[in-house]
């Protein structure tokens, strides 16, 4: 990939929508976030019945019949969908990737929002087998002219590290804004081969918003953090 030039924030929020996505994680707050960190709910849903959608921001994903479910902050989400941005939206430590997934869950109650962004980067290592994701991106791209069905396992859109990511409070990244979205950003990315995504990359929407100011917001971190040996003399 290309070394990418990372947005800069503009300095003045959208007024009413001070918290807003996406945002450069970075300098994390490493928590235990015990009963409030993220449950994921999917170990025995097994293939979830969806269909392909082209909409104004590229290809998605919408989850029909039964959905599978996550627990954050102590409350039920129940996946929607998902979609994609190229290039990533969310930079972690300074790293802008080629590919970014929304996994977009509702409360049924509250209506409240939450994300889970997966990260996707190239690797061109021929040993490192990237069949689970590339398959079903290339599903979708050939659902897409007829809205047809698609079918996956939600399990195979998760890093090996789940328990691994970043958690703060944001928006939407797309107009509405709306200030009441939950953020999981896993830490590891999912890795495809660079001429898999070339191949796939007409379906995904080709702009990333702007970084946004963090302003009195908080990232976490619910794995611990990176220990550095001391320099040996
Ligand atoms: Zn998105």
């Amino acid at each position: 990939m290309q070394p990418m030039k990372i947005a800069s924030a503009p300095q003045t929020p959208l007024p009413g929508f001070p918290q807003q996505s996406p945002i450069h994680l970075e300098d994390p707050i490493h928590a235990d976030l015990g009963d409030r960190g993220l449950q994921l709910d999917w170990a025995d849903i097994g293939t979830l019945q969806c269909r392909a959608q082209d909409g104004d921001h590229g290809a998605s994903v919408k989850v029909e019949g039964d959905s599978a479910a996550i627990h954050l902050d102590r409350q039920g989400f129940e996946l929607k969908g998902f979609h994609f941005h190229t290039p990533s939206e969310h930079v972690v430590e300074g790293k802008r990737y080629p590919l970014e997934l929304h996994l977009v869950h509702q409360n049924p109650e509250n209506g409240k929002v939450a994300v889970l962004g997966v990260l996707v980067d190239t690797d061109s290592d021929p040993n490192q087998p990237h069949e689970p994701l590339h398959k079903f991106l290339r599903e979708v791209k050939e659902a897409l002219p007829n809205e047809g069905p698609v079918h996956v396992d939600p399990a195979i859109l998760l890093p090996k590290f789940p328990s691994h990511y970043y958690r703060y409070e944001g928006s939407l990244t797309t107009p509405g804004y709306d200030s009441n979205v939950s953020w999981v950003v896993f830490k590891e990315p999912l890795r495809v081969c660079p001429d898999e995504l070339a191949e796939l990359s007409d379906i995904f929407e080709k702009e990333a918003r702007d970084l946004q100011p963090l302003h009195r917001r908080f990232v976490l971190a619910s794995f611990p953090p990176e220990i550095h040996p001391p320099p040996q003399g």
